[in-house]
């Protein structure tokens, strides 16, 4: 067999990898559509039926809420500005505990922070990346007022544990589904579990519209207090005929609208999205099937469950490979080719996902609003080296995670992938003695 790439020998593969691009005449003809219209946004920012925006976004609105069966769904112009808008509504106050993963996008953390809360980290469970329950259990005090939840890599997150400690405290559950839309537990979207749900439509997710965000709940008044945050609440409160001064808080609003052109692509995305969480699911499968090694460990689903495989994510145990899990992942990419989907093209490939987010800065130097540490101050949250050591691990040493199963791969092009594996997997020794 041919020495490893990484060692000089020739890579299993450079042709590059086909592009992911889930648009096509379809989005096109929907964005002519607005455009020949000259409406490209007809939403306002006083009481007016168009307070609710135009008839794109309404329509997108109404096909996500019986996509995803919930009562109402919002648009916003990103995932981020709903969280934000979810954490408000929820009427969050300054010095409120928010619990969220350590293991997350950086905006599952940074979205209390609006509201003067204070953040805590929870760790997250070996088994599923996801928040361990025993953890956040730790952190409930009585200040606590949320926990936000994370489907992390398109997998639903502990339902039932989460569920028992919100009942039990009377928290908010604002769950973070950006990297699982369609993803089940038992029949049931992510999404759907907590008070709100958020998604992404950015460019990077399953579905997209360049930018582009949607908000979904089963609750008449937390929906309305989403679409007055989105829209310049405190311009139209009293228009709108508010009786009680409790209805204005937290209604200090932002420009959270989506456009009528990403409204109209976004229709179009969603009508794909079954198919493409099939396509995703069948290749993980082929992939999985083949990639058994003494090293490597799937995180494995329950049979309730349908991951949506944003990531597809593997334990790497250092000391059974015998290398480290750089050396390994170097090997690996040796073999492959990049992929041309964005600007720094890569191979799908990597250690760990983010940083632990309290090792950011924000939260090391306590630093957000202005210079007198505002809102870390309000609490004594701790954001320590090692308060979340699984988190940790698997962001240093444990986790290799790729995106070789997108849509568009052939079978030739997993093959491939398969064969870089193996083809790694059967010279390791070399690796360990040239290191
Ligand atoms: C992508 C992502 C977000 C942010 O989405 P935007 O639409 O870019 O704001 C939030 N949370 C998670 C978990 C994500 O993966």
């Amino acid at each position: 067999m041919q020495a490893l790439a990484l060692l000089g020998g020739k890579p299993v593969r450079t042709e590059p990898f086909p592009a992911y691009n889930t648009i096509d005449t379809h989005e096109e003809e929907a964005v002519l559509r607005v455009l020949r219209s000259g409406k490209l946004s007809t939403f306002l920012g006083t009481w007016h039926d168009d307070f609710y925006g135009g008839n794109e976004v309404r329509a997108l609105e109404q096909q996500w809420a019986d996509f995803f069966k919930t009562a109402h769904a919002i648009s916003v112009n990103s995932a981020t500005s709903g969280l934000i808008a979810a954490i408000g509504a929820i009427g969050i106050e300054p010095g409120d505990e928010v619990i969220v993963p350590a293991y997350s996008m950086s905006a599952s953390a940074t979205a209390p922070l609006f509201y003067g809360a204070v953040v805590k980290f929870a760790d997250v469970n070996l088994k599923s990346c996801n928040m361990d329950v025993a953890s956040i259990q730790t952190l409930i005090t009585p200040k606590t007022k949320a926990i936000v939840v994370v489907d992390l890599f398109g997998r639903v997150y502990d339902v039932d544990g989460v569920r028992t400690l919100a009942n039990k405290h009377g928290l908010y559950v604002i769950e973070d589904c950006a990297q699982a839309p369609g993803a089940t537990l038992q029949g049931q979207f992510a999404g759907t579990f907590g008070d709100i749900g958020i998604f992404s439509l950015n460019y990077h997710k399953h579905i997209h519209s360049g930018e582009g965000g949607m908000v979904v709940c089963n609750d008449e008044q937390l929906a309305q207090r989403v679409r007055m945050i989105r829209n310049h609440a405190e311009a139209v409160i009293n228009a709108k005929g508010f009786e009680h001064k409790d209805e204005l808080i937290n209604m200090v609003g932002f420009n959270f609208r989506m456009t009528e052109i990403e409204a109209a692509i976004a229709q179009e995305q969603l009508k794909k999205l079954p198919e493409l969480l099939r396509k995703r699911r069948e290749n993980v499968r082929y992939l999985e099937s083949a990639l058994q090694f003494s090293y490597l460990q799937w995180l494995s689903v329950p049979k309730a469950m349908q991951h949506s495989y944003y990531l597809h994510a593997a334990h790497f145990d250092e000391r059974e490979a015998g290398i480290s899990r750089e050396r390994y992942l170097a090997a690996i990419k040796a073999e492959l080719p990049k992929t041309l989907l964005r600007d720094e093209s890569d191979v799908l490939i990597g250690g760990g996902y983010v940083k632990p987010l309290y090792w950011q800065p924000i939260f090391q130097e306590r630093i957000a609003f202005g210079k007198t540490g505002y809102p870390f101050t309000l609490g004594n949250a701790k954001y320590d080296k090692g308060i979340c050591p699984n988190t940790e691990r698997l962001h240093t040493k444990a986790l290799i995670t790729h995106e070789m199963m997108r849509p568009g791969m052939t079978q030739r092009d997993l093959d491939d992938v398969i064969r870089a594996f193996k083809k790694v997997d059967a010279h390791l020794d070399a690796l360990k003695t040239e290191a």
